[in-house]
């Protein structure tokens, strides 16, 4: 069982107090990389849900002034920041990735804190006059009201963070309901909430599976917004199920990613970004290159190079310092990962570096080593769907107009790379890519001060940046005679 300072309760919290939930089942969290117990958290149940919504819509109906809430933003930032090697011990424990690659992610996260700590003044009411008006017209930026923020297991403290300091910078009362594989985080970061002084009902967190608690976090009137992050089909039904009460969605979901290396690409360039970003949490983000698309008169040495570098890749346990990939998140990944790769192979493509493991019988310890599929056609599976695994597969193409349709024709629109030695054309072919996040020769992810988000069926709302303060709150305008 895992001990912390950050985890003196294996408990829901709701009201300001932790408490076991009525579902009379028990949650286990297991380290996926050793099959640990972790925990054992009595599950919350729809009931519980439903007095975490309450008390949520009771602490809303409070307001606070814009100062208060920057301290409690600033103080969670603070307590993040002394716990940063804790809350990475926790997330790798849970989650599995590599140590570095926690501490990466506390500091992510923690940068949502202290994004709208520095911006919540634009909050502010807006006055506007209309010319030949004599009215005065003034724009308030109320709470939306209670929050639902559902969060995947990928990236359990940064996916949270960024619904959570947007939901308190704007006063919105939140239950989050965090992934099952990995609560753990979600309660250390509860903990430190608590002792920054949150009033009670501002936060709530109820733990169990999104089948049962879903519901109520949908149909209860006094939710306003859904904010989930998680796959495409998890959010169309989330849309389903928030439909008769118009609430307001925040989306992000499942990703397609086209990395696409164009005949004047610096090749260097282009592989040390692949790496870095196809292998962060061992290929399972949704930002992470899903399809690489290569010119066909430089697939040769990118080859070369990427063989190079994948020969250096480590597989192991997250809290190994040598290792790079951790285990995937539980073995009905690994077993995913591998019927992609099965059919794809079935259908002409070659695994040219590594090999497929052995899917183990245990839930745990699915370690994939890194994977090179060349030959691969954009009708096969493994162009279609995620991958969420540690496997690049390589596509030819020709033209510049050839790769730009066939990166857009998947219904994601994510996020997309382009690597060219022309600063002119990566501006004229990013506008043609229908993707929310473009890197140009880089692999890099978002950062808590720029928007982030899909279009077609990756999401809706952004998160991140003013664009995602605003997602919390509803603009009320006031008229008044002068
Ligand atoms: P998931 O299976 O969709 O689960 C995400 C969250 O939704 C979990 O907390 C899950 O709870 C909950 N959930 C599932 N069904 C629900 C329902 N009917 N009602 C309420 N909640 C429900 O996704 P995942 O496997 O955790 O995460 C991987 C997916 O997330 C990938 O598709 C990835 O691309 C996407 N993702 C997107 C972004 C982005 O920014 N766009 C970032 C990270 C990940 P339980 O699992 O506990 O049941």
């Amino acid at each position: 069982m895992i001990e912390s300072p950050l985890l003196p309760h294996h408990q829901n919290y709701i009201d300001g107090r932790w408490m076991d939930g009525t579902s009379g089942r028990l949650l286990q969290v297991i380290n996926p990389a050793t099959g640990e117990l972790l925990a054992e958290i009595p599950e919350a149940g729809p009931g519980d849900a439903a007095r975490a919504i309450e008390s949520a819509d009771k602490a809303s109906r409070v307001e606070h002034s814009l100062e208060e809430r920057r301290n409690w933003l600033k103080n969670i930032h603070e307590g993040l920041a002394e716990y940063r090697e804790e809350l990475a011990r926790i997330i790798t424990l849970e989650q599995g990735k590599p140590l570095a690659e926690s501490r990466a992610e506390v500091d992510y996260g923690a940068g949502f804190f202290r994004y709208f700590s520095e911006h919540i003044e634009h909050l502010k009411p807006r006055d506007i006059s209309v010319p030949g008006q004599p009215n005065q017209w003034r724009v308030y930026y109320r709470p939306a009201g209670v929050a639902a923020l559902i969060t995947p297991w990928n990236f359990p403290l940064a996916m949270f963070g960024k619904k959570f300091a947007p939901s308190i910078a704007t006063g919105c009362g939140s239950v989050t309901k965090p992934a099952s594989q990995t609560p753990l985080t979600a309660i250390a970061v509860h903990t430190l909430a608590e002792r920054a002084g949150l009033p009670p009902g501002q936060a709530n967190l109820v733990m169990g599976p999104g089948s049962s608690l879903g519901p109520m976090l949908c149909s209860h009137p006094s939710v306003r917004i859904i904010s989930c992050t998680g796959s495409t089909e998890t959010g169309k039904t989330l849309l389903r199920l928030s439909a008769d009460h118009v609430k307001k969605t925040a989306l992000e979901l499942g990703g397609n990613a086209a990395f696409i290396v164009l005949e004047d690409a610096n090749l260097d360039v282009a592989a040390d970004s692949l790496m870095i970003n196809k292998f962060r949490c061992a290929g399972q983000t949704c930002v992470c290159a899903n399809r690489v698309f290569v010119h066909e008169t430089v697939i040769a040495g990118f080859r070369k190079k990427l063989v190079d570098r994948l020969s250096k890749l480590a597989v192991g346990n997250g809290m190994d310092p040598s290792v790079q990939i951790g285990p995937l998140i539980d073995s009905f990944a690994l077993r995913k990962v591998k019927e992609l790769v099965d059919d794809a192979v079935s259908q002409g493509a070659r695994i040219t570096f590594g090999s497929l493991p052995e899917v183990p019988g245990e839930s745990w310890g699915a370690f994939c080593p890194p994977i090179l599929l060349e030959d691969v056609t954009d009708s096969m599976a493994i162009c279609q769907e995620e991958i969420f695994g540690p496997v690049v597969s390589i596509l030819a193409f020709r033209t510049e107009e050839e790769v730009i349709r066939r990166a857009d024709s998947t219904p994601y629109g994510l996020a997309g790379y382009l690597f060219t030695g022309n600063p002119g054309r990566a501006e004229r072919l990013a506008a043609q890519i229908r993707c929310g996040h473009i890197g140009v020769n880089t692999g890099s992810g978002p950062v808590p001060d720029a928007p982030f988000g899909g279009m077609k069926q990756s999401g809706l709302g952004r998160e991140g940046g003013l664009e995602g303060l605003f997602e919390y709150t509803e603009p009320q305008t006031v008229v008044s005679r002068s």
